[in-house]
């Protein structure tokens, strides 16, 4: 940037020690005109849009990010240039030459000139797309079951609440099933524990392959599974658990041994929302009834609640 004042020396190595600074600090740093347009980058920016800073002073943000209708970037820059805020923020952007989303922590304040005039703004933003994508991963790890990738019980628990109040408002029916495999034992005692965690993850699948995308699985034990159908009455319940019960009836596993499949079947008990049964703790208490049933009747079925 050319400076019109002479500077001393000391000033000189100021300027040099800042300059130091701005370029190996791990932030990208900024300065805008009152139109948007970069007047300053540092070299993370550069690196960022992958430009040299000649093609990037002057230019606003429409030609290094892909601005969408939800456009934080530029409803933040205007909140400082034409309200005069100091914000701090948290933005997602997409890179245009790339595609990428990415997240960063922001500061933007805007630039007066000595009458207290805005003339721009400059802003730092530290990239924490990487913690990001940690937060997502653990949150979905702290939801997901990790042999079948179904919600875990706490999950399932939480999203069915949700179904069945919206359920209970509208006066939509709602249908549970809870499965268990039968004789689940003698799968791990004749092919080995891995082996019956392999049948797990096959039965989940499969379970997920022949349900909607609205229903919700959950794995809530070790071998036993709940889904909770929303918009789902009796006939139709029934419909969908005699499916699930074929469908796993006729899967066959494969194992390390060629040519060898392990084959099960499962019990199903199912319930439905009523006036006696509004809460998911009674659904899955009524529909554990019927499966006891089911299991006592002869495995290999479906019995209600
Ligand atoms: P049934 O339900 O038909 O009455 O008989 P079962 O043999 O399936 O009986 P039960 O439900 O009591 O036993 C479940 C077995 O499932 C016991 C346990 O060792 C096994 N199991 C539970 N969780 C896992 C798991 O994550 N992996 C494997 N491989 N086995 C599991
Ligand atoms: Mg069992
Ligand atoms: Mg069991």
């Amino acid at each position: 940037m050319p400076l019109n004042v002479p500077l001393d020396e000391n000033a000189q190595f100021e300027l040099l020690n800042l300059r130091t600074i701005v370029n190996s600090i791990g932030a990208h740093i900024y300065a805008k005109d009152l139109n948007g347009r970069y007047t300053y980058v540092n070299q993370q920016v550069c690196r960022l849009f992958g430009l040299p800073r000649e093609e990037i002073l002057g230019h606003d943000d429409h030609d290094f990010f892909d601005l969408g209708e939800a456009n934080d970037l530029q409803r933040f820059d205007r909140r400082v240039l034409d309200g005069g805020e100091t914000i701090e923020c948290e933005e997602r952007n997409i890179i245009r030459q790339t595609g990428e989303v990415r997240y960063f922590n922001t500061v933007k304040t805007p630039v007066r000139d000595v009458d207290g005039v805005i003339i721009g703004m400059c802003g730092i933003s530290t990239d924490i797309t990487e913690k990001k994508k940690l937060e997502v991963e653990l949150e979905r790890q702290a939801h997901i079951d990790f042999l079948t990738n179904l919600n875990n019980r706490r999950h399932f628990i939480e999203l069915a609440e949700h179904e069945i109040s919206r359920a209970l408002r509208y006066k939509h029916p709602v249908c549970l099933l809870m499965l268990d495999v039968d004789h689940f034992k003698r799968v791990n005692d004749t092919y080995g524990h891995k082996q019956g965690d392999r049948v797990l993850s096959v039965l989940a699948h499969s379970c997920v392959d022949t349900l909607r995308d609205i229903d919700i699985a959950g794995r809530i034990g070790g071998e036993e599974f709940a889904f909770l159908l929303p918009e789902t009455g009796r006939e139709q319940g029934l419909e969908v658990a005699e499916r699930l019960r074929r469908v796993l009836a006729a899967t066959a596993v494969a194992t390390d041994n060629e040519g060898e499949r392990v084959h099960f079947t499962v019990s199903i008990g199912m319930c439905l929302l009523c006036s006696e049964c509004d809460t998911v703790d009674n659904l899955l208490n009524c529909a554990d009834k019927a499966l006891y049933q089911a299991k006592e009747s002869g495995r290999n079925r479906v019995c209600v609640g």
